[in-house]
């Protein structure tokens, strides 16, 4: 589906001054350079190592403690997992067959049935532990099984500190062994990106939007022993076959409840108003997805909401529960500057309201793969890049637009969620990239001509 306001390139111009018969033979593999091995990275290491490209991945953390709880893939983002070939199985998602809204004495205020979201769109809605999601994308980009193409290398303990956007070479905290010179650089370095502050010194950093977010996981078995809170941790749609995933919601405050890893665990995001609304100080920059707190701050923001939820609580110990500060970026002026492209929330970060903070940046990823085919050649990097911010920027901006709307919206945000669905489930990202490059002719001096855009 096009964006809207996008406009789908229609005709084929050749820019002046450029021979038609103009032959030069395809180049090999490029070198890429994506800083982050986060979703985002991670999903363009996958699409461009199919591709056929020599992937370096970066990454500051040893990967030691994966952290994070349950994550939306919907299925724009299922489908290009599908064409990546990822396993459902070791995925363990759990298809989100119902969304059900409650108020906080636990009333259903309505029900939406998800269950035709793979026949309308194709391919599933899964609820999926971000770590099992990562997981599956590390053995998509890192195995020698699963692409007939050299498995994409990752350095992890390794901090990209600089960065040329104009020469493609970064500086790292890696051995000299590890390279720092590449044809392509994706800076997929999450929503406190050094990268952007670096290609891009005039950007403001993320801003906290006045909602902040408690995070814990409760297996679904511990839910079930107790009779107040059973109903949570039960596929109760269609017989006690199928999941919901659940939001009381009562004065700016949600309990959004789903359940991840093959229905063994039941996620929790319990977003409410922070004190940065009463003037507070945004000061988790660092660190800010996994703060601890103590379950005292959490129980004191649900008091007057109905006894099951509140039994919820008792089923937690200290330091399972975690806090996350909603921020936001403005949009950026561009994505892109010489040989480099930022993606993921990098330039996009969203608020968690429509779950498609790690399915933006999985079509980003995709998007890259199939503007940068085996034989692009090093010369059309830039010209390849003015393309997939043409196919990515304004798409996964209007969804970034659509999360906050309804992230601040006290009552609706003005469009049915029927309609929202539709807009972003139905998306194509790589037919969509196709087309567009396919409209273009990019020579192979690398100069293209936008006109047609
Ligand atoms: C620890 C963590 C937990 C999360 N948990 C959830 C969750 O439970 N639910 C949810 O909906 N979303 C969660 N998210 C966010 C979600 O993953 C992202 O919104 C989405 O997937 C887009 O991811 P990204 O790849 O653009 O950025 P990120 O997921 O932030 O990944 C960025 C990666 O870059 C690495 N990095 C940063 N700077 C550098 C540097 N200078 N050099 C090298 N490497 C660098 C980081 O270590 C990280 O691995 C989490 C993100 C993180 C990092």
């Amino acid at each position: 589906m096009t964006p809207p306001g996008a406009t789908v390139p229609t005709e084929t111009q050749l820019p002046a001054g450029v021979p038609a018969t103009a032959s030069v033979p395809p180049a090999g593999p490029l070198t890429v350079l994506v800083i982050g091995a986060g979703i985002g990275g991670l999903s363009a290491a996958i699409a461009l190592r199919k591709a056929g490209h020599i992937v370096h991945l970066y990454e500051k953390s040893a990967f030691a403690n994966e952290v994070g709880a349950a994550i939306h893939v919907g299925p724009n983002a299922s489908r290009v997992l599908g064409s990546f070939g990822y396993s459902e199985e070791r995925m363990s998602g759990v298809e989100c067959s119902f969304s059900v809204m409650l108020d906080g004495t636990g009333k259903t205020v309505f029900t939406t049935d998800n269950t035709d979201a793979k026949k309308n769109h194709g391919s599933p809605w899964y609820l999926s532990h971000r770590v099992d999601l990562h997981s599956e994308l590390k053995h998509l980009a890192l195995s020698p099984d699963t692409s007939p193409h050299p498995p994409c290398i990752l350095h992890l303990s390794t901090l990209v500190t600089g960065v040329d956007a104009e020469a493609g070479t970064i500086t790292h905290t890696g051995p000299s062994t590890i390279p720092s010179k590449g044809d392509l650089i994706v800076g997929a370095d999450g929503i406190n990106s050094k990268i952007r502050q670096l290609a891009f010194p005039d950007t403001t950093p993320a801003v906290p939007t006045g909602f902040s977010a408690f995070r814990f996981v409760i297996p679904t078995a511990k839910l079930r022993t107790d009779p107040e809170t059973a109903q949570f941790g039960t596929p109760d749609r269609d017989g006690g076959k199928l999941w919901a995933m659940k939001i009381a919601f009562e004065k700016e405050r949600r309990i959004v409840m789903y359940p991840c890893r093959n229905g063994e665990l039941m996620n929790f995001v319990c977003i409410h108003p922070d004190e940065f609304r009463e003037g507070g100080k945004a000061d988790q920059a660092e660190g800010y997805w996994n703060t601890p707190t103590n379950i005292l701050s959490l129980t004191s923001v649900y008091t007057d909401y109905a006894k099951c939820f509140q039994r919820i609580f008792t089923h937690l110990s200290e330091g399972d529960v975690t806090l996350w500060q909603l921020r936001t970026l403005p949009p950026l002026q561009a994505w892109v500057k010489g040989r480099l492209a930022l993606l993921g929330d990098a330039c996009h970060p969203m608020m968690p309201h429509l779950g498609q903070g790690g399915g933006q940046s999985i079509e980003d990823g995709a998007a890259l793969g199939v503007l940068f085919p085996l034989g692009a050649r090093p010369e059309s990097v830039e010209a390849r890049l003015k393309v997939y911010q043409h196919v990515r920027k304004e798409r996964a901006e209007t969804v970034q637009d659509f999360s906050r709307k309804l992230g601040m919206a006290k009552k609706g945000m003005g469009y049915s969620a029927a309609e929202v669905h539709q807009y972003i489930f139905s998306h194509r990202v790589e037919e969509y990239a196709k087309q567009s490059m396919s409209a273009i002719f990019i020579p192979p001096n690398g100069a293209a001509d936008f006109g047609v855009l």
